[in-house]
């Protein structure tokens, strides 16, 4: 979607920390991380939020690939966690559907 600032880094018209892509997803660190290893992992198809990704397939897809992230290419092997902002209420700021991997620390509630 060419008004979308994640797509717009999925295409490398804006630059990124990347840290792994593949043919379905794209992940880059955040740019105001929350934690010593915060990274957004974003599905290369443009959805705009949880709510609207209709295939369950996406959601476990997307799940897979961020576990994969966070063990094999983050080497977060003490643990980490996953937040998925779902709209204004949840404090989603980018409407393209990510989810955030926080770790690197033990991580309060
Ligand atoms: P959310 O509030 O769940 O929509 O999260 C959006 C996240 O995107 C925030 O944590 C921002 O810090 C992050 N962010 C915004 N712009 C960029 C950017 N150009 N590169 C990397 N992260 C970004």
């Amino acid at each position: 979607m060419s008004h979308c600032l994640f797509c717009k880094i999925i295409q490398g018209d804006i630059p990124a920390n990347k840290v792994y892509e593949d043919d379905q997803v794209f992940a880059f660190n955040d740019i105001h991380p929350k934690a010593p290893t915060h990274v957004l992992v974003i599905p290369k198809e443009h959805i705009p939020t949880l709510s609207d990704a209709k295939d369950p397939a996406i959601l476990g897809m997307l799940m897979q690939r961020v576990d994969h992230i966070a063990n094999d290419v983050l080497n977060l092997e003490a643990g980490y966690r996953i937040i998925i902002n779902v709209l204004e209420g949840g404090g989603q700021e980018i409407f393209h559907l990510h989810a955030h991997i926080l770790g690197g620390k033990k991580l309060p509630f």
